[in-house]
């Protein structure tokens, strides 16, 4: 059964970072499909500046063009937080219990799982694709700490050849990592400034129609 991916986020905006993390995992693990699901309310942080329509729009304008890419809204019409964990029970009980699923994540978000909602269950429901990403140090498994190395039920992995079942599998990927954030470019557009390439033409185009992120 061909593997999916899960890519989480606020997309606040999408940028050129989000989508090559996606690109290079989906080449790198064989995935048929990579879900990009907007987070409504992310549990870690304040409610995101820009209205949930707004964000999901971007993601669409981002990934249009892209056939292995897709959204998924079901984050967004949730009114009460939205939780990964309950995100990667649910598409584990629509595609059940042999689909390969890799959740995609950043180094930065991946040191921080320890905060998340019930996260240990996370590595029972899918895989784990991290990718470095520039300020956050991690090499491989010796470069991280308690209770995150403790987590039962995890094994680190070289490659996609190594990791063939549905979930518990950690593999990280360090080629050519962009240092491109959405604070960045909120900061560069409050300023007035050029954000052209750090994100696609199409969302940029978008930011401008709607007067989106001109005022800090
Ligand atoms: P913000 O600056 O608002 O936090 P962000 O750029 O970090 O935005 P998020 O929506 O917070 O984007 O991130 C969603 C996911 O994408 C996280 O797993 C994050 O680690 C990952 N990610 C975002 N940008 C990059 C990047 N440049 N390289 C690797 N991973 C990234
Ligand atoms: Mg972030």
């Amino acid at each position: 059964m061909p593997p999916i991916g899960v890519m989480g986020g606020t997309f606040d905006p999408i940028h050129t970072g989000h989508l090559r993390l996606a690109e290079d995992m989906a080449c790198a693990l064989d995935l048929d499909r990579v879900l990009f699901i907007p987070a409504g309310q992310p549990p870690h942080r304040g409610t995101p500046r820009t209205a949930v329509g707004h964000r999901l729009e971007m993601v669409r304008r981002a990934i249009a063009g892209n056939s292995r890419f897709a959204v998924d809204a079901r984050e967004m019409q949730r009114t009460q937080p939205s939780y990964t964990v309950d995100t990667l029970a649910a598409l584990r009980a629509e595609r059940g219990e042999r689909q390969p699923i890799w959740l995609l994540l950043g180094a930065d978000a991946f040191l921080t799982l320890p905060s998340w909602h019930d996260w240990r269950r996370l590595f029972d429901l899918a895989n784990i694709a991290v990718a470095a990403r520039p300020g956050t140090h991690l090499t491989g498994p010796d470069a991280i700490t308690e209770p995150l190395k403790g987590a039962a039920s995890h094994r680190w992995v070289a490659d996609k050849r190594q990791a063939n079942g549905p979930a518990g599998s950690v593999l990280l990927r360090t080629a050519l990592p962009l240092d491109i954030s959405a604070t960045a470019i909120r900061g560069i557009l409050a300023r007035h400034d050029s954000a052209r390439y750090l994100l696609p033409d199409a969302v940029l185009d978008y930011i401008h129609e709607h007067q989106l992120y001109a005022h800090t």
